[in-house]
């Protein structure tokens, strides 16, 4: 099936060189846009970008949870492919350990990408939307920022932090044509989730209504009709994409 809906924008996905930010990358890129895929691994970055369908497409290497880096990417990607009409905060990490063991770092580095980052990248794109008073903003947060998880408790902090970051930039940006929302994937199969055990899949399995965990498509095509035109009056929400897990 051919599709035209993002003809004409610019996407950046951070985390765009694997797992469910490739699969958006691609999604995005089959419907039109030309996409800027990041990831702190430039040629990785790049070589991902080359796998994507048509053209315009380009690699940058950014560490999202560095500001400079941000500013200066944003400028790179708005010389090379135009100005900036999507962008989908996706890169993420997990420093997984049991509240009493946690180290001050496993806190930090996993607040410092997964929310920190996200915050970096919308205030530097925002000016120009608010200007241009177009733009779609998608972030990537998880069924452990909605529940919580044990071991996790830096990660769930972080993704519950971009509930409420979707939110309010959704009502600040809303009467100036930017729309944000957020994405709460359940378990997928990615390069995140490969070191569960069996029995810990099992028992996952156990928790989801649909029986499976799910594919980086699943996520990718619910991202494509956020940030797309179909979702033009869906502004501040958060969709579960979790085989029912949360409900
Ligand atoms: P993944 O396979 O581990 O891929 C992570 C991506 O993020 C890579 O492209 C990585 O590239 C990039 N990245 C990591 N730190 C970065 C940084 N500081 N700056 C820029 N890029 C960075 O992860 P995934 O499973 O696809 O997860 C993608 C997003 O979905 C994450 O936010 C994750 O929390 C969320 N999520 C995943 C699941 C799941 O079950 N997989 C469930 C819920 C939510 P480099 O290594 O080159 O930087």
């Amino acid at each position: 099936m051919s599709r035209t809906e993002l003809h004409g924008q610019v996407a950046i996905v951070t985390g765009g060189s694997r797992g469910i930010g490739l699969a958006i990358s691609v999604a995005l890129a089959e419907a039109g846009a030309a996409v800027a895929v990041l990831g702190r691994n430039g040629e990785r970055a790049v070589e991902a970008a080359g796998t994507l369908p048509g053209e315009g497409h380009a690699g940058f290497a950014c560490d999202v949870a560095n500001p400079d880096a941000v500013k200066a990417t944003l400028s790179a990607i708005e010389d090379d492919l135009g100005p900036v009409t999507i962008l989908v905060n996706n890169a993420g990490i997990t420093r997984d350990n049991i509240l009493l063991r946690m180290k001050d770092e496993e806190f930090d580095e996993v607040i410092a990408t997964n929310l920190k980052g996200a915050f970096n990248f919308t205030r530097a794109v925002t000016r120009g939307m608010m200007k241009r008073r177009t733009g779609s903003i998608l972030n990537i947060s998880s069924v452990v920022g909605l529940q919580g998880n044990a071991g996790q408790a830096n990660y769930a902090a972080s993704k519950a932090g971009l509930v409420g970051l979707t939110k309010s930039v959704a009502k600040e940006l809303a009467s100036r044509g930017v729309r944000c929302n957020a994405i709460a994937p359940g378990f997928i199969h990615t390069d995140m989730t490969e070191d569960l055990g069996e029995s810990q899949v099992e028992r996952l399995q156990q928790l989801i209504p649909m029986g499976s965990l799910g594919e980086p498509e699943d996520v990718a095509g619910v991202a494509r009709f956020l940030v797309g035109p179909e979702a033009r009056y869906i502004t501040g929400q958060v969709l579960a994409v979790d085989g029912g897990m949360v409900m």
